[in-house]
């Protein structure tokens, strides 16, 4: 057998424009599938339509355009998606690990906290309840006291108890539609994502995706978590921290500052050298020098 193709994947969500850390990670996406002779896909992650900035859609392809980027096969926007994520619900609610949670935000920001992630713990609250759908709910998938091992390419290996280090956690959001972690595992099993090269802010996500691929038959990808890129008073650049937006501008030494933080053994001066003046052709040729694990 011939082995499987590199599909690899940039899944930005329109909460706002492109800004340096998000050029980073889709930079690093692109050049470790460039380099691996892989496909890149891009995915619009707009499932929570409450958070989408008008638009950032056509800004983010705009200025991935500029930038040098070009993706494989079509985009896929989550928004869209509804009742693919449904489909795959009801295959959990069959095996019977989905039930109706009322607690309110508020409530669960009370619970305990995980002392890497920060995030509160669910504590399984409404898990014996048999809260009425009339009542506005989300959906929660039981975990139990589910142990998930992963090896991550540049983090190493993380192991979660997922009862004890998350709890049970939201698969349909109250306002009803999908939750970020089961539109995500949904779309990577479905465009046959191989490898998964993101922010280092998901990698304590990552269990719960592979418990989702578990309990659906999925095959889990392979991942690698970049650094994110932080500011001065060492937050993560974001739209929360108000990170400035990339412009089309200064896109050649926005370009040559995130080959530099990603680090080139070859040094990204020769590779602008040997090119053209075209963004691509500079995203090609550094494809050719990448290294993901000089990424650490
Ligand atoms: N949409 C997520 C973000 O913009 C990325 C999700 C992922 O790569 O799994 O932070």
């Amino acid at each position: 057998t011939t082995p499987k193709k590199y599909i690899g994947r940039f899944a930005p969500s329109p909460t706002g424009k492109l800004h340096f850390g998000s050029l980073v990670t889709a930079l690093a996406s692109y050049l470790r599938a460039r380099s691996q002779a892989g496909k890149w896909l891009l995915r619009i992650e707009d499932v929570d339509t409450t958070r989408i900035e008008k638009g950032a859609i056509h800004s983010i392809l705009a200025t991935l355009e500029n930038y040098g980027f070009q993706w494989d096969d079509e985009i896929i926007y989550q928004s869209k998606r509804s009742n693919i994520y449904q489909e795959y619900v009801e295959i959990l609610k069959v095996k019977d690990l989905i039930y109706n949670c009322i607690c309110t935000r508020r409530e669960i920001s009370k619970n305990k906290k995980n002392s890497l992630s920060g995030e509160s713990i669910y504590s399984g609250k409404c898990r014996n309840f048999n809260n009425p759908s009339f009542l506005k709910h989300s959906q929660r998938i039981k975990t139990f006291e589910t142990i998930i091992s992963f090896h991550d390419l540049l983090r190493g290996d993380l192991t979660q108890n997922l009862a004890e280090d998350v709890g049970d956690f939201i698969i349909w959001r109250s306002e009803n539609f999908a939750s970020y972690q089961l539109a995500v595992v949904v779309d990577d099993h479905l465009q046959g994502i191989t490898e998964v090269v993101r922010g280092s802010d998901l990698y304590f996500q990552t269990p719960r995706q592979i418990y989702l691929q578990r309990c659906l038959n999925f095959k889990t990808p392979i991942y690698a978590h970049i650094p994110v890129v932080m500011n001065e008073f060492g937050q993560k650049l974001s739209k929360q921290t108000k990170a400035n937006p990339i412009i089309k501008e200064n896109a050649r030494s926005n370009l040559i500052s995130a080959l530099n933080y990603l680090g080139f053994d070859y040094g990204v001066q020769n590779i602008i050298l040997e090119t053209t003046k075209n963004n691509n052709e500079i995203l090609e040729k550094a494809a050719m020098y990448y290294n993901l694990k000089n990424n650490k």
